[in-house]
């Protein structure tokens, strides 16, 4: 294990980075990058105690578990120093803030990475998928189809991502995993996280880096998350589940009592519980549609 260290007006940012094996293919995998997104965290650290006990049959896997520890430190998402998004600032710049020179370090250390995997958290209500450009990138396509998890999800593509950026400028395969995080903060979605490892571990293994069997499928593909909004604020009742394939003009719980319906079809990828909701934010489920393919 090395600790990477770097500093800007007397202040540091320091990480860990478990390298395991020797060769190619380079696997990466990174975490924290967003402070509170533990389940994340947890999944990479259950990566380093495996491959303590049990080296690479092939290549070289590199961790790095806490991306930006003193968010994590904070249970934050954004640094406690600048405030930026780490995840919005990459490639990052050496003589920037605290944040961009971290962003440039873990830009330059991840550069040998032929598949780089990103663990992030959604919200704690949602189900678990991964998010790449696959219509961008066949690599990255080709990663997703690897990792056996049930859902893949058309990013938007926003820039200055680890993902994207590596994806666009370094032709890497390169995409985040979202779990949903736990009931509070600090706290590890267990199951989610166990089926994330359960489906990083089959990637390992079509790479030949880890031994055995696969065991789970090739996930289904899906466009870009879609939101449904409530049409005024109350007391939102939701009546479906996450999971549930709705159909547009299908009611999908209540506000104050009047029915709110599902504005095209689709699969309910998380659904706000009981709960008062305002003007300012009306937003109650989110929701997929399969792929479409030209
Ligand atoms: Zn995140």
């Amino acid at each position: 294990m090395r600790t990477v260290t770097v500093s800007e007006s007397g202040v540091s940012a320091a990480y860990e980075v478990h390298t395991f094996g020797s060769g190619a293919p380079h696997i990466t995998f990174t975490a924290g990058i967003h402070g509170n997104e533990v389940s994340g965290i947890y999944v990479a650290q259950q990566l380093i105690a495996f491959f303590t006990q049990n080296a690479p049959l092939r290549g070289t896997v590199k961790i790095i578990p806490t991306v930006n520890a003193t968010a994590m430190r904070c249970m934050q998402r954004r640094s406690p120093f600048d405030k930026e998004d780490l995840n919005r600032i990459f490639p990052g710049n050496a003589a920037g803030s605290l944040s961009h020179r971290l962003a440039a370090s873990i830009y330059a250390e991840t550069a040998d990475a032929d598949i780089l995997v990103d663990l992030h958290c959604c919200g704690q209500h949602g189900l678990p998928y991964i998010l790449s450009i696959y219509s961008e990138s066949e690599k990255a396509r080709k990663l997703v189809e690897k990792i056996t998890m049930p859902i893949a999800v058309h990013s938007e593509g926003t820039p200055g991502q680890l993902f994207t950026e590596s994806c666009r400028k370094r032709n890497q395969a390169a995409c985040i995993i979202e779990l949903p995080s736990g009931a509070g903060s600090g706290t590890v979605n267990l199951p989610v996280a166990e089926q994330c490892y359960a489906g990083l571990m089959d990637m390992l293994r079509t790479e030949g880096v880890v031994a055995g069997k696969i065991e789970g499928a090739a996930p289904q593909f899906y466009g870009t998350l879609k939101d449904a909004e409530a049409p005024e604020g109350g007391l939102w009742r939701p009546e479906v589940k996450k999971g549930d394939q709705v159909k547009a003009g299908a009611k999908i719980g209540t506000v104050d009592g009047a029915a709110v319906y599902a504005p095209e079809d689709g699969m309910v990828m998380s659904i706000l519980p009981c709960a008062y909701i305002f003007p300012d934010d009306l937003s109650v489920m989110v929701y997929i549609q399969p792929e479409k393919k030209a």
